[in-house]
């Protein structure tokens, strides 16, 4: 595939061909339990256009790169209690691939930006993600962070690695307080773990 290739800190790109191994991965299904009320939620119209905006949002890259290195620093601490390609379902439905890691760090636990960026998008008003963070962090790689019991950021906020920039919560359609932390590479969402320096 090609890619461009940035320049930390200048306007300089330049196109590169790069090969890369596809691997079949298994990933694991993990049954939750959902109340009455979460089921609502995921049945509500108007997660359809929640879906949306944060789609775009993650969509909205830069040319400047804010990470000072190739590392994202973990964004709470706590034990990991969802991972990243599961299959999440119910006793009687699937519902949908896990896209991050969940973070059981306990309610009121702060929750850290995992890199220098730029907050793109900061809402209270999601029904079905509850509290959302997306950081953009340049070079096509976003940090996304949700069911925050507060948010303590806003749009346009520049923020450096370990800023606080909410607390876990368990908003939106959640099993119990945690953080929902999302990695994604130009739009795709990678696994978090793997953008770790040995943590
Ligand atoms: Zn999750």
């Amino acid at each position: 595939m090609t890619v461009t290739e940035f320049k930390a800190g200048t306007r300089k790109t330049k196109r590169k061909d790069i090969s890369l191994i596809i691997q079949k991965s298994n990933y694991p299904t993990e049954e939750i339990k959902l109340s009455a009320q979460n089921i609502k939620k995921i049945e509500s119209p108007g997660n359809k256009k929640e879906r949306k905006t944060i789609k775009a949002a993650l969509k909205k890259e830069t040319n400047k790169i804010f990470l000072e290195g190739n590392y994202l620093k973990r964004p709470s601490r706590g034990r990991i209690s969802g991972v990243f390609g599961a299959s999440r379902r119910t006793p009687d439905r699937v519902l949908w691939q896990h896209r991050g890691v969940d973070i059981a760090g306990g309610r009121q636990a702060v929750v850290k930006s995992a890199a220098p960026g730029i907050v793109i998008l900061a809402r209270e008003d999601f029904n079905l993600h509850g509290k959302t963070v997306i950081i953009n962090h340049g070079g096509g790689i976003m940090t996304l962070y949700i069911h925050l019991d507060s948010v303590k950021v806003k749009k346009g906020d520049k923020v450096s690695e370990g800023n606080i920039i909410g607390y876990i919560g368990d908003t939106g359609v959640a099993v119990g307080p945690h953080l929902h932390w999302g990695v994604y590479l130009h739009g795709t969402p990678v696994n978090p773990e793997d953008w770790l320096r040995g943590e």
